[in-house]
């Protein structure tokens, strides 16, 4: 007996002693998987979170949370912005794992390659359906673009020796790291309803989901956004591949309630869908793409002047339009199409995880590149209190983690505020944090996220980025590590 205690007296001793790489000190701890709300001081080791603890812990690096909420970083499945601006803006949005999941990279080895030892934060993507159906067709895609130009490559239905190309190509892109098939339907409206089955099926060989921005927006027959959610929802019934739908806020539009409806139905018949959504009303996208063929204003029930040139900030005319439109140049154009409302009520519904689908170059763009994250935090948690805080982090770190778990088992150390856990760990200040990103300025950082640490490394601190500091690693799926190895 007097052994025992002897025995704890000195554990505990030894726990007070034990000394962390970085310590966050005495601050509310927020973990929405166990649920965990209280203040605790978190110790993190060999990028790892080694104990949360009721007593103040000691470190070699000790920062003060006092006040502030600690919580695991975001993960952003849909990240097109994949460059040193993007992750700095990224970071001090709370983001420490961004990912290019939706139209996917035109070879992933490469993307993996170029990164490695240059991230602030962590990155990913998926095999591009879109990009290896341009070099099916012999075409090269354009340096930069993030969706293809469209052309005979998006408009046309593949032969049999192309629809062959393209699954060499996308299978090489699994092989490589992918975390599964990034899809833009819409932007290759020649692909047959047949050969997104098949894709569907590469997919489901390799048990990885298809990311999806689905083939068409709005109520006009055919071309609904209800029959666009059926087509991939039926592929993902017929093949057994996870299915998960991107911006349903952009997606859907106004009929995204009843497309949620078809969500939670699909779910609850055992299929494994999910989606997500951005806090804005406008989307973006390039004006060169087919989203924009005969027929978009109809479809998507805005005109002319609801698109905004990105570059220069003006609305655009017929002539404006018809000439950025047939232009080889990916001009992006911003597309006010939504309600605040129909925002609103996506970004409630508890299906709904938080994406970005950001992108800025040189400092343009859509705000959502570098406020989605605070926005959410400032607008919707503290001001309009349409989600409580937990429920916002656990739709900005642990739903995204989770989706991604199928794929690589390294995304159960992620979304979480627990032992073991990946120390990517964000500290804010619940009271102030907000986005400053405005569709005029929309580089603008966030403001209020204290610390933003990457596998224990601070990329922020103190509120500001830390340069020359690449913590990043690579998000790539299980097999492609199980084939590096055994090769
Ligand atoms: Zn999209």
């Amino acid at each position: 007996m007097l052994r025992c205690a002897v025995m704890a007296f000195v554990l505990a001793l030894f726990q007070q002693a034990a000394s962390y790489d970085v310590v966050l000190q005495g601050g509310r701890v927020m973990d929405p998987e166990t649920g965990l709300d209280a203040v605790r001081s978190v110790g993190i080791s060999g990028g790892r979170i080694a104990a949360v603890s009721e007593q103040p812990l000691r470190g070699s690096t000790v920062l003060d949370a006092a006040g502030l909420v600690v919580t695991a970083g975001f993960v952003d499945l849909h990240s097109h912005g994949q460059d040193p601006e993007n992750y700095r803006l990224k970071a001090l949005d709370g983001v420490t794992t961004a990912l290019e999941l939706e139209i996917g990279v035109d070879d992933v080895g490469k993307f993996l390659q170029e990164r490695r030892g240059r991230s602030a934060v962590n990155y990913g993507a998926t095999a591009s359906h879109p990009f290896a159906r341009v070099r099916a067709f012999g075409g090269q895609p354009t340096p930069g673009a993030i969706v293809p130009a469209t052309g005979p490559a998006t408009e046309t239905p593949a032969s049999a020796e192309q629809l062959g190309r393209l699954a060499a190509l996308v299978r090489k892109g699994l092989d490589d790291g992918g975390l599964g098939i990034g899809m833009g339907i819409a932007y290759t409206p020649g692909a047959t309803r047949s050969e997104i089955i098949e894709t569907f099926r590469l997919a489901a060989e390799r048990r990885l989901p298809v990311f999806t921005h689905v083939r068409s927006t709005g109520r006009i027959e055919p071309g609904s956004s209800v029959e666009a959610m059926s087509e991939v929802i039926a592929a993902a019934a017929i093949t057994g591949a996870s299915l998960h739908i991107v911006h349903m806020n952009s997606s859907g539009a106004r009929d995204a309630p009843e497309c949620l409806r078809m969500v939670e139905g699909a779910r609850a018949r055992g299929l494994d869908v999910t989606t997500e959504a951005y806090p804005y009303i406008a989307g973006m996208t390039a004006v060169n793409s087919a989203i924009f063929n005969p027929g978009w204003r109809e479809k998507l029930g805005v005109d002319y002047k609801d698109l905004q040139l990105v570059e220069t900030g003006e609305r655009l005319t017929r002539e404006s339009f018809e000439r950025l439109h047939a232009s080889p140049e990916p001009k992006l154009v911003v597309i006010f199409s939504n309600t605040e409302e129909m925002v609103e009520t996506v970004i409630r519904h508890p299906l709904v995880m938080i994406a970005s689908d950001g992108h800025i170059e040189k400092g343009k763009g859509h705000p959502r590149g570098a406020g989605t994250y605070a926005r959410i935090l400032a607008r919707y948690v503290r001001e309009r209190q349409q989600l409580t805080l937990m429920d916002a982090l656990r739709k900005m770190s642990l739903m995204p983690a989770q989706r991604l778990e199928r794929a690589t088992a390294a995304a159960r150390r992620k979304g979480r505020l627990q032992v073991g856990a990946d120390a990517d760990v964000v500290v804010f200040d619940a009271r102030t944090v907000v986005d400053r990103s405005t569709y005029s300025s929309p580089a603008e950082p966030s403001f209020g996220f204290r610390h933003v640490l990457v596998a224990g490394t601070p990329v922020v601190r103190d509120g500001k980025s830390a340069d020359g500091v690449f913590p990043g690693r690579p998000v790539v799926s299980d097999q492609s590590l199980a084939i590096s190895v055994s090769r």
